[in-house]
């Protein structure tokens, strides 16, 4: 499935993980005026009727395609099964948090908007969050640091030691050159990118063979989103294409 597409839906089941099924999902998908849907606010989605001309059978082949192509799962609440992410899914839409996030503080910062309170970020998924930190971190920008003070302010113990970690970083960026600047990057990516709980496999574009997806590998994240190494590192130390 292409890769726009893969984002879309994960975005659509964002709102409804262990609590929605793949009807449920499909019908966000489709654009559905169901009661219960539009009750839960579901029409808000941004991936609300993304696939409004097609029937929902065919959104439900796609939904199906993306727990079978290990995107998406199901567990059982109750009696019925619920969508919820698998960790490569989960790993896509942590990185879109993310991103939104920053987008969002840029345009703050654009605006001369100060937020009122940064009680929106705690209690968050603590491995996004941390993703969060690290993008910023990367930006190498100052700018931030007014943002970072207050959001320190209100948050639990281990993301304080964090957010400072980073405020001291972005504060002893220019006096650092590229090369200390690199090295501190990855020393702080140790802590700030967090492996999801159940590896991540990927099959090998090269070979075909899974290979195990390292999220703590900075390489992986740029300003552009999330890389996938397209083949196991077997094919790539051997310099095949
Ligand atoms: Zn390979």
């Amino acid at each position: 499935m292409p890769e726009p597409e893969i984002r879309v839906i994960l975005r659509a089941a964002d709102d409804i993980i262990a609590t929605g099924g793949r009807t449920l999902l499909s019908k966000i998908l489709k654009g559905s005026k169901d009661r219960k849907l539009l009750e839960l606010g579901l029409d808000r989605n941004p991936s609300y009727g993304f696939y409004k001309d097609l029937a929902l059978a065919e959104i439900m082949d796609k939904v199906n395609r993306m727990i079978a192509t290990g995107y998406l799962d199901t567990e059982k609440r109750g009696k019925l099964p619920m969508i919820v992410f698998s960790p490569l899914g989960w790993v896509i839409e942590r990185e879109r948090h993310a991103e939104e996030f920053l987008q969002e503080w840029d345009r703050w910062i654009e605006s001369e908007i100060t937020p009122i309170s940064m009680e929106y970020l705690k209690e968050r998924n603590r491995g996004m969050i941390l993703l969060f930190l690290y993008k910023i971190l990367c930006t190498g920008n100052t700018k931030y640091i007014p943002f970072l003070t207050l959001w320190e302010g209100i948050d639990f113990k281990k993301v304080q030691a964090e957010i400072r970690k980073v405020i001291d970083a972005l504060n002893r960026r220019r006096l650092m050159d590229d090369s200390d600047w690199e090295r501190l990057k990855r020393e702080r990516a140790q802590s700030l990118l967090i492996r999801v709980q159940d590896p991540i496999f990927l099959a090998c574009r090269k070979c075909g063979y899974p290979y195990l997806f390292d999220e703590t590998n900075p390489d992986h994240y740029s300003s552009e989103g999330l890389r996938f190494p397209e083949r196991c590192p077997r094919c790539t130390d051997n310099g095949q294409i």
